[in-house]
């Protein structure tokens, strides 16, 4: 495979590419566009790093709203076998079409359309990958879908406002811990990569950001448990002061079934570790 690094060196820069298109941030699409090289880099290769890869080379890539496309670039200077980019803006669609001469149409795919409606497992090829600047809006629900079927890919890569990264990666017990950290650690090793001040971005938003690398477990979970673990955590969670005796009471049999788990019905739903939901998700 040609290594894009140098055809994407030669680029002109990413400011250049947004000045010359006039392109405004609109804060209905979630807009907050990083354009520093160091940056975007970074996130690349802290996550690479972390997976003990060099490169993703031999993989496929997908990205979630590349915008002017400053993640883009250093994901392909990454030198994916493909990137797959999934983009609402039709601003941003045309940078995209620029960048696509430069680097190939078998290297760069542009799909134009809503992130949250797309399927990632209709494409060919493995191992997948998933990067991403999310639009903030839409960050939960996009990473609830992918955990979904978290099995099918290698790693998400994904920068998230720092107030939802400490409710993924928070411990059983801490005040974040809650729905969206039953799910992410008990599918995938979250690992928080590093926070990005909001002057980094433009326009700069008023909160933080934080990159999370998540990491696959691989643990099988049927559907109708998937469904029951996302049943048991609304009720839990929606009464999160009250012991599980009270949250939980419309599961039937709770008091036997919670013995037979070694669960106290004194507890309450921040105390109750991701594998034990995932243990009563499986008898109820
Ligand atoms: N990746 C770019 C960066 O880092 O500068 C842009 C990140 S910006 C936070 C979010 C991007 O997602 C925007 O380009 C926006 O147009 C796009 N977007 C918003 N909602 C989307 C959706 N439902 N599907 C696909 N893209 C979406």
């Amino acid at each position: 495979m040609e290594d894009l690094s140098l055809k994407i060196e030669n680029l002109p820069s990413l400011r250049e590419t947004v000045e010359l298109h006039g392109l405004m941030a609109k804060k209905a699409l979630g807009q907050n566009f990083l354009l520093d090289k160091n940056i975007t880099d970074k996130i690349i290769r802290t996550s690479l790093s972390k997976q003990n890869k060099k490169s993703f080379e031999g993989e496929y890539v997908f990205e979630v709203g590349p915008g002017p496309g400053g993640l883009t670039r250093s994901v392909l200077s990454a030198n994916p076998n493909k990137l797959t980019v999934v983009e609402m803006d039709e601003r941003c669609i045309q940078i995209m079409e620029e960048l696509q001469e430069t680097v190939g149409k078998e290297r760069l795919e542009i799909i134009k359309g809503d992130a949250l409606l797309e399927d990632f497992n209709q494409y060919e090829g493995q191992p997948k990958n998933i990067v991403s600047n999310l639009p903030y809006n839409i960050s939960v629900p996009l990473l609830v879908g992918w955990l979904k079927q978290i099995n099918n890919f290698d790693s998400l890569t994904l920068m998230f406002q720092k107030e939802v990264a400490d409710r993924i990666c928070a411990p059983t017990s801490c005040k974040d811990y809650g729905r969206v950290s039953i799910l992410s650690q008990l599918l995938c090793e979250t690992i928080r990569l590093f926070d990005i001040n909001p002057s980094c971005f433009v326009p700069a938003p008023k909160i933080w950001s934080t990159v999370v690398l998540f990491r696959p477990k691989h643990i099988n979970i049927d559907e109708k448990t998937f469904a029951n673990l996302e049943k048991l955590t609304a009720l839990a969670f929606n009464q999160r002061r009250k012991m599980i005796r009270q949250s939980l009471k419309s599961i039937k049999n709770l008091e036997e079934k919670c013995t037979s788990l070694g669960l106290d019905l004194t507890l309450r739903a921040e105390q109750i570790s991701p594998e034990q939901y995932l243990a009563l998700a499986k008898i109820i």
